[in-house]
């Protein structure tokens, strides 16, 4: 029973609210009509079913230098010039008839130029009816067999829909019919022959799912708005033939539902197509007559032609129109012939027309307006106010492009060249059109009541008439059988057998039984009423019920319609992750596999570098050795080369002085004989020991040096003060020797008397020279040796035959530390890096005190001091050396240690060594190897050689060089 529509129209979602989200383009279509005979350039080419293509005219070509133009539009579909029709209805207007039964709003107009095909396109000729009468004619097809009685539908005056009972309906009907003024209900004949065979019968349309348990009612209105003034075509004025009225202008209004309406706009009830046509066509002869009148241009207005349909349930019995206003739903479609769309130019309108033609223009101007804003505020998501009061036709139907119904558009064109221009201006309007957006309209709500109720009271009723005439006449609508039953419990009837007109026994008995039986029934039918209503009632409650719970049911549908969807969207997202995850995992297994890969790589590659780095160390540390060894054997090569080239440097150079000596020597004895010569009288010849002086006293000839150590430095006078006689730490042969002295011009000088530092200059005391000459020979040639030395030092007890080795740089004399009562207090210097190496004899120094690195502290309490070193000996075995010393305190206060003596100690393997030994005495070239022993004798070899050609004894010789221990 509950029906949630309001009876008015066109409805409107309530505002800020929209009730569906969704939206619809606004629906343009393109009809392209045929070339007048008189024309002759085509300018609109149709390219699909959807595009046409506009070519500029020739002569507009020239115009604008010859520039060819070609613009393409594209509509939602393009009717060429051979469209029917009735192939343009079914495309454009049968579903905005659809949705009209379907209690949804629909607009539909066209646009275009004058002379374009507007009207044809809306109304059509004769024969080829147009929208409209199609549209009428396909609603009374679907509605016409529930069609409620005349005056059931009555509209108010604010644009609402009210119903009435079946009696008023029928005493507004007979008030009608009354009033001879008004035609009584049209029959098909009596229309005007041009609209009758408008639409041939084969053509006819119906729309499906109407709804049979409704009643409808068609009400048309027809409107023509001019100048911006709306006339009301359909208005009963009455007509004086001397006096006419110029028609009066309406004015919109907004209902409670904030839809706009023509307030007291005539809407006639029209109950076939017929009957509508003529309606129409009554509009248009006003229209027409209006025009001729007052000298107007019916293509500089707009005609509306609105179609409303009423519709509302039956009642529960399905007999009458359910008597609830709020059930009642009416849907509009509204259909409007826009006025030519041409500029005030083209239309060559002066003075008034001028104005006229500016405002219609003006009025479709704001339609693009309109159109151009709402796009905007669709596309761009801005709010500004379209301007829809503007016009008259623009705010008559705000409602559609706010609110909610579908909104289409046949754009007509004609395709001759003269149209071009203003044809150009309709595309783009068009083009811009398409992309508004209206919202879609939502389905009518579900009745309340059962379906099928028209069609059980039908049949009921069927049922009732046959019964009725079985028994040869209505007995009040009741079935007999239950009547039967009622009459055989009332009280019988009196005899009523009447004697006569003046019977007053009997008559007034029957009239008393007759009354009875009358209130009888009265109270019967009353309470029959009385239950019946009850029964509607809880019928009624039932249906709300059901209702509701359909409505309920429908809801939770909806609900489970959107849930699906939510499902299926979460399944399909559920399956791209799956997808996904899949990948994913491949993914990961490609790349565990290739990171194990790796892995092994880097494995196998770890333990190659590894075994490499073993093979790089063992290859060091071989190396090291390598390197020691060689260093041993390169440092003992060039020791005995070193030594090898010093023997035989010293022997040349004795030899070549042995050679000046002869020389000298046979010079002398010539000079001897010369002088002998001169004077016989002289002393014989000297002997050898005088011979010795002469040549020590030249200065100027070298004297023969038996010195193993320098052969460059032969001279004396460059050595003198750098050396003295002490034992060092530096038995290295490589250590350069400060200087050598000439043994023989030692000799020379001791016998002479004349030391020979003295002539250099030397600062030598001449005392010590006076003490030297004084002694006997021996002794005199080892002081001479002495005091040749700038540096007197040396212990006394230290023999020169001992220690004799000369090293170091030239030291100042030394104080030497006194002995203490305790005895000598040794420093052990034992560095850290040592080895030990087992041997059976080691060193063992009593009161002593252990370092390993030199120590000021424990130098200043000792005087002695021992070094315990070890080196890799020539023959690759460790040997460890004593240096020893003696601790002085030097004159700035710090201590001086003054390395006297060496001891070696060594292991050697005695095979080895025996072996070695014997290689080295003779090496490859019969020459001498091995380093300090064959040194020795080597020297000494020398040194006998040279006392072949002097005077001077082994003792000379040997002095110089160090002395060696073996271990
Ligand atoms: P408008 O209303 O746009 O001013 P009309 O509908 O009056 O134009 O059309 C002008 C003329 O063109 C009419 O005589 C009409 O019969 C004709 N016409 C228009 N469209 C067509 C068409 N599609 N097919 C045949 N004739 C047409
Ligand atoms: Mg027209």
């Amino acid at each position: 029973m509950i029906r949630q529509a309001k009876g008015k129209t066109p409805r409107r979602p309530p505002p800020k609210k929209p009730s569906n989200s969704q939206k619809d383009p606004v629906g343009v279509y393109c009809r392209v009509r045929p070339l007048g005979e008189e024309d002759e350039e085509c300018c609109i080419e149709v390219i699909s079913n959807t595009t046409i293509q506009l070519h500029a005219p020739d002569g507009l070509k020239a115009n604008r230098n010859g520039e060819f133009k070609e613009t393409q539009y594209s509509f939602k579909k393009v009717f060429g010039i051979k469209t029917s029709q009735m192939e343009l209805f079914e495309d454009v207007a049968k579903p905005l008839v659809e949705d009209l039964i379907h209690c949804k709003n629909g607009l539909l107009f066209t646009y275009g130029v004058t002379g374009s095909g507007k009207t044809y396109t809306m109304t059509g000729s004769p024969g080829q009816g147009g929208l409209l009468p199609r549209s009428l004619d396909m609603i009374f097809n679907s509605i016409s067999p529930y069609q409620a009685k005349r005056y059931v539908f009555k509209p108010d005056d604010k644009n609402g829909m009210e119903v009435q009972n079946q009696i008023d309906a029928l005493l507004d009907r007979q008030k009608r019919d009354s009033q001879t003024s008004v035609p009584k209900t049209p029959t098909a004949r009596r229309f005007d022959p041009e609209f009758a065979d408008m639409i041939s019968p084969d053509e006819a349309c119906k729309a499906g799912g109407v709804d049979e348990d409704s009643s409808y009612s068609v009400f048309v209105s027809y409107i023509e708005i001019y100048n911006n003034y709306i006339y009301d075509l359909l208005e009963e004025t009455p007509f004086d033939p001397i006096k006419p009225k110029p028609p009066q202008s309406k004015i919109l209004r907004e209902d409670q539902n904030h839809n706009m309406y023509v307030a007291g706009c005539t809407e006639v009830e029209v109950k076939s197509t017929e009957e509508a046509f003529e309606v129409f066509w009554r509009g248009q002869k006003k229209r027409r007559i209006a025009n001729t009148q007052l000298n107007r241009e019916s293509s500089r207005s707009h005609s509306v032609f609105i179609i409303k349909l009423a519709q509302a349930p039956l009642d529960a019995d399905g007999d009458n129109v359910l008597q609830d206003k709020s059930q009642v739903n009416v849907s509009q479609l509204c259909l409007v012939d826009l006025a030519g769309s041409e500029r005030t130019s083209r239309t060559r309108a002066e003075g008034s027309r001028l104005r006229e033609a500016g405002n219609i223009n003006q009025s479709l101007m704001t339609l693009r307006t309109c159109i151009e804003v709402l796009r905007e505020n669709q596309m761009c998501g801005t709010n500004k106010m379209v301007p829809y009061r503007d016009s008259k036709v623009t705010h008559l139907f705000k409602n559609y492009f706010d609110g909610e119904g579908k909104v289409r558009m046949v754009v007509c064109v004609n395709p001759k060249a003269d149209d071009y221009e203003e044809t150009l201006l309709v595309m783009r309007f068009a083009e811009m059109t398409q992309e508004v957006e209206v919202a879609r309209p939502v389905d009518r709500p579900i009745c309340g009541f059962a379906a099928g109720r028209r069609q059980r009271n039908q049949a009921f009723k069927e049922e009732l008439t046959r019964r009725l005439e079985e028994r040869g006449g209505p007995l009040d609508g009741d079935s007999p059988t239950v009547l039967n039953q009622l009459l055989q419990s009332f009280p019988p009837l009196p005899p009523c057998e009447i004697s006569g007109p003046n019977d007053d026994v009997t008559l007034p008995r029957l009239i008393e039984a007759l009354e009875k039986r009358h209130k009888f029934r009265r109270m019967m039918v009353e309470e029959y009423n009385k239950t019946a209503n009850m029964l509607k009632s809880v019928l009624q409650e039932q249906d709300s019920n059901l209702l509701s719970k359909e409505n309920f049911i429908q809801e939770q549908r909806g609900r489970l319609g959107e849930k699906d969807k939510m499902i299926q969207n979460q399944k399909n997202e559920i399956d791209r992750l799956e997808k996904k995850s899949k990948m994913l995992e491949y993914k990961i297994d490609i790349l565990q596999k290739t990171t194990n890969i790796y892995e092994e790589d880097k494995r196998s590659l770890q333990q190659e570098l590894e075994s490499r780095e073993q093979r790089l160390q063992r290859e060091m540390s071989e190396k090291r050795r390598m390197e020691s060894r060689m260093q041993g054997i390169v440092t003992d090569a060039k020791l005995k080369w070193e030594k090898e080239c010093e023997r035989r440097v010293n022997a040349k150079q004795l030899e070549m002085q042995n050679k000046l000596w002869v020389k000298d020597e046979k010079l002398k004895q010539l000079k001897a004989i010369v002088t002998e010569g001169k004077s016989e009288n002289r002393e014989p010849q000297r002997p050898s020991r005088e011979k010795d002086k002469v040549p020590a006293k030249r200065s100027a000839s070298p004297s023969p040096v038996p010195s193993p150590y320098n052969g460059s430095q032969s001279s004396l006078s460059s050595l003198e003060p750098i050396y003295y006689f002490s034992q060092t730490i530096r038995p290295d042969p490589h250590f350069p020797r400060p200087g050598s002295v000439s043994v023989a011009s030692c000799i020379s000088e001791w016998e002479q008397g004349v030391p020979h530092s003295r002539r250099q200059g030397s600062q030598s005391p001449p005392d010590n020279r006076k003490r030297a000459q004084g002694l006997p020979d021996s002794l005199r040639r080892r002081r001479g040796r002495c005091w040749a030395r700038e540096v007197p030092v040396q212990p006394a007890e230290v023999d020169l035959e001992e220690t004799g080795h000369w090293t170091g740089p030239p030291v100042r004399p030394l104080h030497r530390r006194s002995h203490s009562a305790g005895g000598e207090r040794w420093v052990d210097h034992k560095p850290n890096t040592n080895v030990d190496l087992d041997t059976v004899l080691q060193p063992n120094i009593p009161n002593s005190i252990k370092v390993n690195a030199p120590n000021e502290k424990a130098l200043s309490k000792c005087d002695k001091y021992v070094l315990t070193h070890q080196e890799v000996a020539s023959d690759g075995e460790i040997q460890t050396k004593l240096i020893k010393g003696e601790v002085f305190k030097t004159r700035g206060g710090g201590q001086s240690v003054q390395f006297t003596d060496i001891e070696t100690l060594k292991q050697e393997n005695p095979i080895a060594s025996s072996r070695k030994r014997r290689s080295s005495e003779s090496g490859p070239d019969g020459e001498p190897t091995e380093g300090s022993w064959t040194d020795v004798e080597t020297r000494c070899s020398v040194a006998v050689e040279m006392r072949a050609g002097s005077n001077l004894g082994p003792g000379y010789q040997h002095h110089g060089y160090p002395k060696r221990r073996k271990p």
